[in-house]
């Protein structure tokens, strides 16, 4: 007659519920807005640019604002 001993194998440590922040900060997705002969930048975060007379201009102010935004 053989017994076996119960294996005691060693449990896997379970971590706890991993509390990883979900709180990241919004992506600044931007759009041009065109309004009549201007155009503006808006951000999803609720941020928008003056009324620029290029859409390069209000790009570059979309750049700028996320650019200030990511710190
Ligand atoms: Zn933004």
């Amino acid at each position: 007659m053989h017994e076996d001993p119960p294996a005691h194998a060693p449990a896997p440590v379970l971590a706890p519920a991993s509390t990883l922040p979900v709180t990241l900060a919004p992506p600044h997705s931007i759009s041009t807005v065109e309004r009549g002969s201007f155009c503006l930048a808006r951000c999803t975060c609720g941020w928008s640019g003056p009324a620029r007379r290029s859409r390069d201009r209000a790009r570059t102010d979309a750049a700028e604002h996320a650019a200030a935004a990511d710190r």
